[in-house]
């Protein structure tokens, strides 16, 4: 395989950037980790799951409250992705190595695999975001279309209508489809032959069988299998919408760049002005969405300091904003969350048309 370079790693953007930032922690003398902040969702989000968990599982409820719950219990899940996991995979929950263990592993409980995590999002797509081919978040052919380079089917003209059911299943996929894929072919994104120790092997079959244990045997158990199917549907398909839209907001919506290497390798910009390029926040006035999105809605802050905690996100962004319009470099944000949806039905309907 090729290898892919960045037109240069230090750029004067870059390196005027992190010395910003780097001051900002230092005068402030905050860690770069998470802080109380971080801890306190956690405990949220985790004693709200448990808490949905056992009511749904053991209590005989009527199906207008139980259908609400799942749908709550749906949003919960995609909430401990984005605020502890996510956190977790990049070493910034907490300075605390076992903590940070811990919240990255919330992603095993739920079903899915941190190892192909770790290597999808962190190594691939943090490296090469919207780079087709190689950012395995933008590699759904072909169901959808995300850039222009991809094969287009006439159906492609549909998708920002059907966007929703594939978006719906992809908790589902993930847990029972896309991971075994990767385990089987070791393959992810662009990165093939990925080696796999005895502790991950045991690992991923323990999270498979666990998860199927705690989330489809003993529910159906417990409720019927009609009950069951019917709640765990909505429950799956509320979390998959969740955690697809927060993650394509950011990177799939108008004026987003999506680049390829050149023939010798090469991607046209140096890594920081990349990372700008294909990323956008949105709704960042927004407290809510901040709280329940885990600052991916600060997704540039993100990109470019991946190993800083989301909790310091605001802050961080107002120096990413001023240093950007120093360098000339264009920064991207929708003002609300309905803008950025409708910004990104818009990128996908302009990429269905012939
Ligand atoms: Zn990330």
């Amino acid at each position: 395989m090729q290898e892919i370079k960045f037109n240069g790693n230090q750029s004067d953007f870059y390196i005027d950037l992190r010395k910003r930032v780097n001051e900002y922690f230092k005068d402030t003398n905050k860690e770069k980790t998470g802080d109380y902040r971080i801890i306190v969702k956690a405990l949220f989000f985790s004693i709200s799951f448990i808490t949905s968990y056992i009511l749904l599982v053991f209590v005989d409820m009527p199906v207008w409250l139980s259908i609400p719950l799942c749908v709550y219990a749906g949003i919960i899940t995609a909430g401990i992705g984005f605020n502890m996991m996510h956190d977790g995979s990049h070493g910034s929950f907490s300075q605390n190595k076992s903590l940070n263990k811990m919240a990255e592993l919330s992603l095993n409980f739920l079903g899915c695999s941190s190892f192909f995590w770790n290597v999808k999002h962190v190594v691939v797509h943090h490296t090469y975001t919207n780079i087709d081919g190689m950012d395995d978040d933008i590699g759904n052919e072909p169901m959808l279309r995300l850039c222009e380079t991809q094969k287009r089917y006439a159906f492609h003209a549909l998708q920002q209508y059907y966007f929703v059911f594939i978006y719906g299943l992809l908790y589902l996929g993930w847990i029972f489809l896309l991971d075994f894929i990767k385990y089987f072919s070791r393959k992810v994104g662009n990165k093939d032959n990925i080696h796999i120790n005895a502790s991950t092997h045991v690992g991923f079959w323990s999270t498979k069988v666990i998860y199927s244990l705690l989330f489809v045997a003993l529910p159906i158990w417990q409720l019927g299998f009609v009950k069951f199917i019917t709640g765990y549907s909505v429950y799956m398909f509320v979390t998959g919408i969740t955690i697809s839209l927060v993650f394509q907001l950011a990177h799939c919506v108008e004026n987003m760049a999506f680049d390829h290497p050149m023939k010798d390798g090469k991607i046209a910009n140096d890594w920081a002005t990349h990372q700008v390029a294909t990323t956008s926040n949105f709704a960042t006035q927004s407290k809510l969405v901040s709280f329940f999105t885990g600052g991916l809605n600060f997704q540039i802050e993100h990109h470019l300091f991946p190993k800083i905690s989301h909790v310091h996100y605001p802050e961080i962004s107002k120096i990413v904003k001023n240093v950007c319009a120093k360098h000339g470099i264009s920064y991207f944000e929708q003002k609300t969350l309905l803008n950025a949806i409708v910004s990104h039905v818009k990128h996908l309907k302009e990429m269905g048309k012939k």
